[in-house]
């Protein structure tokens, strides 16, 4: 039952369970089967004569049965596809309110700028002398990304944040190993808070990983990092502002005392849209740093790729940065992708990164001016901030009522014997057509919900999910357990076993005849 006390009624508003429709379809919100259930074998959208008589010269690797493609008619083909992309939740359909993740609005022109021929249809095997206005592209763009992060220089080609630890880490890795204290320095210090994918990159790179513990201010403490310290650490990686929407305010001490312990410095930079324009990572003493350009620069996530996370290094580091990079020959821009001869530690992509990528960061960087640049890392602030105060009568803040960074940490204490917890409270924002905030991370705060708006959110924007939240939460507050024990109520799916759909993932289609056998046969 829809039952919301708490929720204004709306004149005409239907109360009870909406009526079973025929085709299980809820007006616009189409039922979609898998393709293979709706395809018939022997259909085919086009009109082919059969083969004259021939003999194949395959060698008896023939097929010999039919090959189970779904067959569908060119408009069911159409509708199947235009149907799914429209269960899509998108930046471009609402708020995404996700921490830890920056969905920010993909300015159009940088979509623009990315399918310009010259730079959208440029091959990566193309000669160089056919590609300097690309090259020249990637060399401006590093050197903004140089200037705002006051480092020495940048590898351009990481494809992602992760694969951008990766190379920072393997950096560290090759400079240690340069110095010969490869069996020495096994040890990475990753604080507790810290997102999944820094411990991950370091055990991946063959590093031992050792936990930092936060404070009860959700910081890490130089005291809680001096004690870890010794011949045996090669690195920190240290996330600021960090994963709890905080700027670490002992980072320069920290990095002090890892610089005297012969270590290095990693900073995880998918936060730079909070400091952008107004703290230099070089400066607080940062050894190597990726830049989440799908997260600081509005390039679009699309999916899980294509990203692209350069990573800024630090004088010490420079000189192992991965090949391929761009240097100059007087007026000409020359691609170096030969790693002999160098202290490059090799590479990390086939090619040279993520060219379209490189467009929309630089378009957006042109486009909006140093000074520009600063006023998104103030604005994005600013809206946490609003969220923050707005909301902060309501929920809990874990760390109290003080200022946050680009992203604002609420836990589950305000939901304490209310019988909702924050998975039904983010499963009730669907139901109101909201994406979720991000939920049970940091794992530092109990039931967090973390709150990333970015600085593309009108205030107007802002307003209605804030007021949405605060209907939300005073339905929690009055007992209306009923809004969030089965939402989502409108979605086209309702709660899915998520654990074992992420333990045992189905991920192929079994005709039901032959999936019923394989039953018979167990
Ligand atoms: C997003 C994120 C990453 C990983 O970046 P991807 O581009 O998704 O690989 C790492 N650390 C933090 C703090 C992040 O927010």
């Amino acid at each position: 039952m829809l039952n919301n006390q708490g929720r204004p009624t709306h004149a005409g508003e239907a109360t009870a369970e909406p009526h079973r429709t025929f085709t299980s379809n809820r007006a616009l919100q189409m039922e979609e089967a898998l393709i293979f259930e709706i395809g018939r074998p022997d259909v085919t959208g086009v009109d082919i004569d059969e083969p004259a008589a021939f003999s194949p010269r395959l060698g008896g690797l023939e097929r010999a049965a039919a090959i189970g493609l779904p067959g569908l008619s060119e408009p069911e083909a159409m509708r199947h596809y235009v149907r799914l992309s429209q269960k899509n939740y998108s930046i471009d359909g609402g708020l995404y309110p996700l921490g830890s993740c920056t969905m920010k609005h993909n300015p159009r022109l940088n979509e623009r700028m990315a399918r310009l021929p010259g730079f959208a249809d440029v091959h990566p095997l193309q000669p160089q002398s056919t590609v300097q206005g690309a090259l020249d592209l990637i060399d401006e763009l590093a050197r903004w990304l140089v200037e705002i992060t006051g480092m020495e220089s940048v590898a351009m080609s990481p494809k992602a944040g992760a694969h951008g630890e990766a190379c920072g880490i393997m950096a560290i890795r090759a400079a240690i190993e340069a110095s010969g204290e490869a069996a020495t320095r096994r040890i990475v210090l990753v604080p507790e808070s810290a997102h999944g994918t820094n411990p991950a990159t370091a055990a991946l790179v063959g590093f031992e990983v050792r936990t930092v513990p936060a404070g009860p201010d959700g910081k890490v403490h130089a005291d809680a990092v001096r004690p870890l310290l010794g011949p045996d650490v090669a690195a920190i990686m240290l996330t600021n502002p960090n994963t709890c929407g905080l700027f670490e305010s002992e980072i320069v001490e920290i990095a002090r005392l890892v610089h005297e312990a012969g270590a290095y410095f990693y900073c995880d930079g998918a936060n730079l849209n909070a400091i952008m324009g107004k703290a230099r990572p070089g400066d607080l003493g940062v050894d190597a740093m990726h830049i989440n350009l799908h997260k600081t620069f509005s390039t679009p996530h699309g999916g899980g790729g294509p990203g692209a996370g350069p990573v800024v290094l630090s004088k010490r580091l420079a000189a192992f940065a991965p090949v391929p990079f761009v240097t100059r020959d007087g007026d000409a821009r020359r691609l170096v992708e030969d790693a002999d001869g160098t202290q490059a530690f090799g590479r990390m992509t086939t090619f040279h990164g993520q060219m379209g990528m490189f467009v929309r960061a630089l378009s957006f960087a042109l486009s909006h001016g140093g000074d520009g640049l600063r006023q998104a890392s103030e604005d994005a602030v600013l809206s946490a901030n609003y969220v923050r105060a707005c909301l902060g009568d309501l929920m809990s803040l874990p760390f109290g009522d003080r200022p946050c960074m680009h992203e604002v940490l609420f836990d589950d204490a305000w939901l304490k014997d209310t019988g909702v917890s924050t998975l039904d409270f983010a499963k009730a924002m669907i139901d109101e057509g909201y994406h979720p905030m991000t939920v049970y991370f940091p794992l530092v705060v109990h039931g967090a919900m973390l709150i990333e708006p970015t600085e593309s959110e009108s205030k107007a924007s802002l307003d209605l999910f804030i007021a949405t939240l605060r209907d939300l939460a005073f339905s929690v507050k009055n007992g209306d357990r009923d809004r969030f024990s089965g939402a989502p109520y409108h979605a086209p799916r309702r709660r899915l076993d998520e654990t074992r759909a992420a333990r045992n993932p189905v991920l192929r289609w079994t005709a039901p005849k032959l999936a019923e056998k394989a039953v018979a046969a167990e």
